[in-house]
């Protein structure tokens, strides 16, 4: 517990950093000395309110076009997608917050059929974390088969189904049978086995909301976020009555509205939202081992988006934040519902405050990392021995990670590297104390820095050893996206820079693809997706015989 305690402690430290006002900070050149500019974050009417609020509070200025340059800008946050073109123009100081070729993810039908087909050609098991899914009309005749067979195996015991619009979200259009004589459909749905065995919190049930970062495809880097939401249904769970959306569907914006969101609920409480922390707490009050369940989930991140991956056009300076909806029943096996791109931000309560927040602003100190890499050469790591950031150690990686999971271990692991780049940061803080009004935060860029990222990546092997060291109050990074000022030819190389290895942590993110050295070649220079997916279920035997040699123990 008291590990929890210091790392929540940690959490509201670094928190607290931005918001005194200690910046990421970005310097350019000028004939007349270093001056400080804040980035520009561009948005449309999509972009959403908590994005705009926390960049602003993070020093940038937002873009406006009659005052600025029309490439005067250094992220753009929407939320749709962005045109082939829009990816194509863009400048290396910039970033978009969406990848090309990443929505297929994420409508149900193309991922229902993108997991069979990785359940085909991988081997079924692995890929068992999907219900049972029939795109209608194409798999009509399948659906009837499979709702017979298993209507003959229950005897007299009811089926379920769940019947979903594959381009609707927030639970529109969704129906629940049991009869197929109820089921009505168009060419846009799917059916899908529903779980009528799903984890009750207090006769409740509940689903999670897992925050994903891809920052790269080429090469596959993908982080997860060690927070999230865990979202209740407000009418207690009985199959008696299918019809109840406040009991099945436990989309916020149905149960918002419901008359028992404001009722102190058996164990839930008030609302309909906890921290996923929260949740993890209470799965370990009921001895159940919520660690095994971080690593499935884990596993399930990475084979969904080894998915899309191979087919995903290579494309510089953008990322994709996923936020992927997974079910768990009652014998602690999760089962993923859907991918969101662009999940939700809207701030509707306490807890979507605490968690979203947090997450934009990990998010920007995520893809800002590869500057933080960039100043490491700089600053000498390499002529120490110590080329490349150092992860989990090939055989504990993602293994040592998940041992402190979920519960204890937020911020844990806030790498010994980022200490090594304290001088360079606190040189930047204080150069902007200098030149700023210290009341006024501000996220600024170096161009010296930016320059040293057109080097020639070090041609040591990556190493991946070693235990991150213990956590540390958390300071801001010096950011090193190239000023829009500066349109030289120098890019972000590390985007495509497959020789680098990505950094660990970046606030509540943490690495979770590649995880280990057999993994970080296999994604380098092409993907090879069924090595990776070797490794992996080799992976997920360990961890398997390990949890019943533990359960055996007890
Ligand atoms: P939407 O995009 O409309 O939110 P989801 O697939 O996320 O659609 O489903 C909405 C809700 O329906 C989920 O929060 C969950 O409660 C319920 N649900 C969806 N699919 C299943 C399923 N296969 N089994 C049990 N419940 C499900």
């Amino acid at each position: 517990m008291d590990g929890v305690i210091a790392n929540l402690l940690n959490m509201s430290l670094r928190e607290g950093n931005v918001q005194k006002g200690k910046p990421d900070l970005v310097a350019e050149d000028q004939p007349s000395g270093a001056t400080w500019k804040p980035l520009v974050f561009r948005v449309d009417e999509t972009t959403p309110d908590v994005v705009q609020s926390v960049l602003l509070e993070r020093g940038w200025d937002k873009f406006d076009n009659r005052e600025q340059d029309v490439e005067d800008w250094n992220l753009y946050w929407r939320t749709s997608s962005f045109r082939r073109a829009e990816h194509v123009n863009m400048k290396p100081w910039q970033r978009l917050n969406h990848h090309p070729g990443t929505s297929k993810l994420t409508r149900k039908d193309c991922l229902g059929k993108l997991l069979k087909h990785m359940k085909r050609t991988h081997g079924s098991p692995l890929y068992e974390f999907i219900p049972s899914t029939f795109v209608m009309p194409n798999d009509y005749c399948k659906f009837v088969a499979e709702y017979f067979k298993e209507k003959q195996a229950l005897g007299a015991k009811p089926g379920f189904w769940i019947c979903k619009p594959a381009e609707l979200s927030r639970g529109r259009g969704i129906v629940i049978f049991s009869d197929i004589k109820d089921l009505t459909f168009d060419d846009t749905y799917i059916v899908q086995k529903y779980i009528c065995n799903p984890l009750l919190v207090g006769r409740y049930k509940c689903d999670l909301r897992i925050y994903v970062c891809v920052t790269s495809f080429k090469p596959l880097t993908i982080y997860i976020y060690q927070e999230g939401l865990v979202r209740f249904a407000t009418e207690k769970f009985d199959l008696s009555n299918l019809r109840n959306s406040y009991a099945h569907l436990i989309n916020s914006s149905i149960n918002k509205s419901g008359a028992s969101y404001r009722k102190i609920k058996e164990v839930v409480g008030c609302g309909c939202k906890w921290t996923l922390r929260r949740l993890f707490f209470y799965l370990r009050s009921q001895d159940m081992d919520d660690l095994c369940l971080w690593q499935q989930i884990q596993h399930m991140v990475i084979l969904t988006v080894l998915a899309i991956a191979p087919s995903v056009p290579f494309a510089t300076n953008c990322f994709e934040l996923f936020g992927f909806d997974i079910l768990i029943d009652d014998n602690l096996k999760p089962w993923l519902l859907e991918v969101n791109y662009s999940p939700a931000l809207s701030l509707d309560c306490s807890t979507d405050v605490s968690v979203k927040r947090k997450l934009i602003h990990d998010t920007i100190e995520l893809i800002y990392l590869r500057g933080l890499r960039n100043e490491r050469k700089e600053h000498g790591d390499h002529a120490h021995g110590n080329p490349s950031v150092p992860l989990a150690d090939s055989d504990k990686g993602l293994g040592d990670t998940c041992s402190r999971l979920p519960c204890g271990s937020l911020l844990q692991f806030t790498s010994g590297t980022l200490n090594k780049d304290k001088p360079a940061i606190k040189k930047a803080v204080k150069i902007h104390a200098e030149n700023k009004p210290a009341a006024q935060p501000r996220e600024m860029m170096n161009r010296k820095d930016v320059l040293l990222s057109t080097r020639e990546p070090p041609k040591t092997k990556p190493q991946f050893k070693g235990r991150p060291t213990a956590p540390t109050t958390f300071t801001p990074c010096v950011s090193l996206l190239q000023s829009p000022a500066h349109k030289t030819s120098a890019s972000l190389r590390d985007t495509s820079d497959s020789s680098q290895v990505p950094h660990p942590q970046a606030g509540n993110f943490v690495l979770i693809f590649p995880f280990n050295e057999a993994t970080f070649g296999a994604s380098r220079n092409g993907l090879n997706v069924k090595r990776i997916i070797q490794v992996l279920q080799k992976r997920m035997n360990k961890q398997h015989s390990q949890v019943a040699e533990k359960k055996t123990q007890r």
